[in-house]
């Protein structure tokens, strides 16, 4: 029948209008800042960068690989590399940055940043009340005001966080697998290197030292 989609739409908005009154479910808005909803898990509103520990400045993830700050759209992300390095989760040295700064009155949560971050180093928060009388200074995040913890990112994201620290446990037990192994092939070969000079001191074969020459057979 013509007509009979709006119908049933009518409808079933008369049905919650009314209802409304009696349902409390049925009610599609909040008495905001008093009431308010749970955010979905996949709600993302501007970046924060994550640290491991309870040290925002050593457990820093990011690297300072400017990945973010060159895939970002509006350009809202500046980077300063440190001079020195520090080791990072599975103990290789790595830079880190000196000034990690994000305009977020330029940002506009597009999320790239996240997609290319090859560290798990930047993540989307889901904090929207940012206003500020400070239009400039109040919007420029350093790096300190950038930085949330781990188990912050657990509260606020808990699948997207337990798969990344699934997939970074293993990298960092297939990182102290591949030292250990490294480790114990290294001791073996000094062990090797230790057992020939004395070896060749006690004249075994191929030890480079001089043998008796071989006795002449004669034969008539
Ligand atoms: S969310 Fe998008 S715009 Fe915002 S800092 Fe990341 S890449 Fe830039
Ligand atoms: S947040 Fe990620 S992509 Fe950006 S500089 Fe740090 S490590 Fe590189």
């Amino acid at each position: 029948m013509l007509g009979e989609g709006i119908i049933q739409g009518l409808m079933e908005t008369a049905r919650n209008f009314f209802g409304s009154y009696v349902e409390k479910e049925r009610l599609v808005t909040v008495q905001f800042p008093e009431e308010r909803r749970s955010l979905p898990e996949a709600t993302r509103q501007f970046p924060f960068l994550l640290y491991d520990g309870d040290d925002p400045e050593r457990g820093l993830r990011c690297v300072s690989c400017q990945i973010c700050e060159k895939e970002c759209p509006p350009r809202c992300i500046h980077i300063e590399k440190s001079k020195d390095r520090k080791p990072d989760f599975v103990g290789k040295q790595q830079f880190y940055p000196a000034v990690f700064n994000i305009d977020v009155s330029v940002c506009m949560s597009c999320q790239i940043c996240v997609e290319v971050c090859p560290f798990d180093a930047i993540r989307m928060d889901t904090e929207f009340e940012l206003s500020t009388s400070d239009r400039f200074g109040g919007l420029l995040w350093t790096k300190r005001e950038l930085a949330r913890s781990n188990e912050y990112y657990r509260q606020i994201h808990p699948t997207e966080a337990g798969e990344c620290d699934e997939r970074r446990a293993k990298e960092l037990a297939d990182a102290q697998a591949k030292a250990a192994a490294a480790a114990a092939a290294a001791a073996a070969k000094a062990a090797q290197a230790a057992a020939a000079p004395a070896a060749a001191s006690n004249g075994a074969p191929g030890s480079g030292a001089k043998s008796e020459p071989a006795k002449k057979v004669v034969t008539q």
